[in-house]
Formats: C-alpha cells, structure tokens, sequence
C-alpha cells in the first residue's frame, strides 16, 4: 500500500459491497478491500428487476458495472416480447379491475443475485476480496490511533482507515453503530408478513394456472394476501408467491400456518388457481422483515449502506436499487477525499453519505411497507376507489424509479464542500473551528 492511500475495508460482499469495491478500485489513492462472510455464493430466490434509478447509480459508478448487469440479466420472455406489471384488485366489489401498469417494456430483464455478483467479481482484482471471513468485532479503541481494527470468526484480524459495513440485513456494523441494544438494530416484521412461494417449470404452470399470467407479471390484490407470478430465465421457469400479511402474527410471532386455498374463496378464478398451485409445494417460502429507521448511517470512520442501513419489505422491488444508489455517493465522495493526519476527509464524506441517502432510502422503506398495505386493503379504504390506487402507484413508481441519481451524487458532494469549510449544518450537527464534526445528533 503507498503511503498517502487510504485503506477502506468494506464487510460483506453483496451487491452493495462488490458494486462500491468496483467502483473505488479505479482510484489510485484507495486501497480497497472486500471481506465476505460466505466461502461462494449461492442463488437465493427469484430474480432481481433492477429498475431505471439502479441502472443510473451502476452508470455512474462506471459504465462496466452497468455492463456488467446487462450481460448477466436474462429477459423474462422474449427479446422483443413487451411485459408488464398488471396490478388487479382480485377481491372484493371492484374484483378483476386494473389499477396499475407497471414497468412496461420490451424485453424486461430479471437478473439472479448470484449471476450479477460474478459480473461484479470480475471486476475486482482477486487480491482485493478475502471469502470466509465472517467479521465478528469492531474495535476502534486500540492503541489511540485512528484505526478501525476488525476481528473475524476465524480469529484473524485486520485493521483500516476506514469501515464501510455492506453486510445486509443482520448487520453487526448495524448493531456496532447503533448499539445492539438500540431499537432499531434488529430488523422486525410489524405486519407478520409471510411469503408462501413457489418455484414451478413453466410447461407445468400453464397446466395449472391462467396460462397468461406465465408471460405477464401479475398482483392479485387482496386482504388475505397478494399473489404474484414472475416469468424467469426466458419464460422456462416460474416464481409463484403469496404475500400473507399477519400470517406470523397469527400463529403467535412462531411459525407461520401452511397456506389455505380455502382462504381465498371469494378471490377471483385467475387467483385461486395461482394459490392451489403455490399451496402444493410451499419450499421457497421466506419470512420477511425490514428495519425501523436508523438516526444515522454514520459515525466518525464506520458508516453502514445497503440493507445493512436501511433493508426494505420487497413490495416496492427497490432494494437493491436503493444498495446502488448508496454505492455510487460512496464512490463519488470517496473519489474526493484525500489522506490527511486525522482522516477528517473520510470522516466528511461519511457525514455527507448520511445526510443525503438517509432520508431517501429510508423513505423507500416506508413506502415498501405502505405497498403491503395498500395490496392487503389495510390502506384507509384505498381499494374502493381504484382511481386513487391509480394514482397512488403512478406516483410511487415516479419516486422510486424516475429520481435523479445524478443529481443525489452531486448534493453530497455539496454537503461534503461544506463540512470541509467548516460551515454548520442546519440539522445539528455542528462542525467547529478546526473541522471536527461535533456530534450525530439522533432525529
Ligand atoms: P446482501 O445482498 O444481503 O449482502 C450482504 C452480504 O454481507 C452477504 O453476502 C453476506 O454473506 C455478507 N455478510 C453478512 N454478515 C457478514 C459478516 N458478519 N461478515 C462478513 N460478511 C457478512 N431489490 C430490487 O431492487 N429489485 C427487486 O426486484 C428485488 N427483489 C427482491 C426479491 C426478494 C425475494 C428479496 C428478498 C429481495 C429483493 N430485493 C429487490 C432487495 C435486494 O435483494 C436487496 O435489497 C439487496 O440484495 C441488498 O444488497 P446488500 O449488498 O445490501 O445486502
């Protein structure tokens, strides 16, 4: 390492971690290292559908990281098939109306998480990753230096300028953060959402279910439930869930009772037929959970991003892309700080990273956990008035995927600028004479 790099260690190699570690090994005064839990990665679950703002954040990180996804994405039909989210009320008096068009296009592409982390690894130089290190202790109280000093399961231990924690859901950079005591360190299912879901050959679905609904992408909406089929790997494979809301609250917070097609007798026809098929073999099913708000993202030299910060319900599909979104402020920031005595810099650009993604993607967390509401009638009666549904996800889908990336990586350098002339910034946090930021303040 030259003796004016900065050593950054990011934990956990998921799409987060491997998109940023790509982003900042093109830059001379980084020294960047990735340490991953896993000894390989393994595909878990149905495909991502990375969306226009992911796409935008893989742009700006560099056009190969964008590259990349377009050649491990595989479209969910046909190249020139067009496809799109049709969102239906498939219960109660407006049964069979539609309410949204999501996401319509021509060859709309699904990528597997395991497929889009090689087309990232590819990417990084074999000596910057280090597999099987499950990290376990976070120390920055070592010997006085500004070091951050971390201890894996295997009993080696690193140290570094800085620490980025990219290590999902379960975080301990969250809980190191926060203090695992803090309210919102764990991750929580409010709404005892259960995810019943199936993995099906297509030639076998179309057997079963609406044979439609194996090239479309369809929400069946309804209060004991959304069902939902995704095409995948050019229409060879179907996933096929249902999305119960309460179903774990119901057994108690314990296990979540087998799936009951009886439950849906009052759904439409298309709909019941889904439920008996996913009903038949339920071995993809998952409990799903997200967090509560984070006060900050960030303290001195340790920072948390992707859902290591803020992990979302699926319902919104924008989880990663929010991962992306956080990778590329990172790289934009990271590309501006310079070492110095006291790794102020790093420290700014930490702050900055916070005060900019925070409010964003914590928004993308409350508004997944409002899509599971407004799917299982649980939204103020918004499903007897499909015209403000309509309104709702034409809306929502603006927010999410419509956003101005571009122009996010350029408010944080904004904020960055002015951490660095010691101006004070207007939410508290307080940056005195000689630079040093006073304190995070909780909100
Ligand atoms: P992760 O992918 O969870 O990666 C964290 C990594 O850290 C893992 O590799 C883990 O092994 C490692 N790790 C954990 N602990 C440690 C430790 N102590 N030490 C070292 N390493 C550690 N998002 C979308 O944008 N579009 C979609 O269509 C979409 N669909 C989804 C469908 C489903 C069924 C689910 C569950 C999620 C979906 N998401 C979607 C969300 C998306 O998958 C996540 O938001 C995204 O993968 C988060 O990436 P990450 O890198 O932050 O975390």
């Amino acid at each position: 390492m030259a003796k004016d790099q900065i050593q950054v260690a990011i934990v956990g190699g998921g799409i987060a971690g491997l998109a940023l570690a790509a982003g900042l090994v093109k830059k001379q005064h980084i020294d960047v290292h990735v340490y991953e839990s896993v000894p390989a990665y393994k595909d878990v679950g149905a495909g991502l559908a990375l969306h226009l703002n992911a796409i935008k954040a893989m742009t700006l990180l560099g056009p190969e990281i964008r590259q990349a996804y377009f050649d491990k994405a595989l479209t969910m039909g046909d190249e020139d098939q067009e496809m799109v989210t049709e969102v239906i009320l498939g219960q109660g008096p407006h049964k069979g109306e539609l309410v949204a068009e999501l996401g319509r296009a021509k060859g709309r592409k699904t990528v597997s998480r395991a497929d889009l982390l090689d087309g990232f690894l590819a990417l990084i130089p074999k000596d910057k990753i280090s597999f099987g290190k499950k990290l376990v202790e976070i120390n920055e109280q070592v010997s006085g230096e500004p070091k951050v000093h971390l201890t894996f399961q295997d009993g080696s231990k690193v140290e570094a300028d800085c620490l980025l924690g990219a290590d999902g859901i379960h975080s301990l950079t969250r809980s190191y953060l926060l203090g695992a005591d803090h309210p919102a360190a764990p991750p929580k299912n409010h709404d005892g959402w259960q995810i019943y879901r199936t993995m099906v050959p297509t030639v076998e679905a179309r057997k079963q279910i609406n044979p439609k609904w194996t090239t479309s992408v369809p929400i069946l909406l309804g209060p004991r439930g959304h069902i939902n089929c995704i095409p995948l790997n050019k229409n060879t494979r179907l996933s096929a869930g249902v999305a119960v809301r309460g179903a774990v609250l119901s057994a108690g917070g314990g296990r979540a009772p087998p799936l009951d097609p009886a439950w849906y007798a009052d759904y439409t026809e298309d709909a019941q037929r889904i439920v008996r098929m996913v009903a038949a073999d339920t071995s993809a099913s998952w409990t799903a959970a997200d967090h509560d708000h984070a006060p900050y993202y960030a303290r001195g030299r340790v920072a948390m991003f992707g859902d290591a910060a803020h992990a979302s319900m699926p319902f919104a599909g924008n989880g990663a892309a929010q991962a992306l979104e956080d990778a590329a402020v990172l790289d934009c920031l990271l590309a501006r700080v310079r070492r110095t005595d006291e790794l102020l810099q790093v420290e700014h650009a930490l702050l900055a990273f916070d005060r900019v993604r925070r409010p964003r993607s914590q928004a993308v967390v409350d508004l997944a956990r409002k899509f599971g509401r407004v799917y299982a009638y649980a939204e103020d009666g918004m499903h007897e008035d499909p015209e403000r549904m309509k309104r709702f996800f034409g809306e929502m889908a603006a927010f999410t995927n419509e956003f101005d990336v571009k122009g996010q990586n350029e408010a944080a350098l904004k904020v960055f600028e002015e951490l660095e002339l010691g101006m004070e910034m207007d939410d508290g946090v307080e940056v005195n004479g000689n630079g040093k930021v006073g304190g995070v303040v909780e909100s």
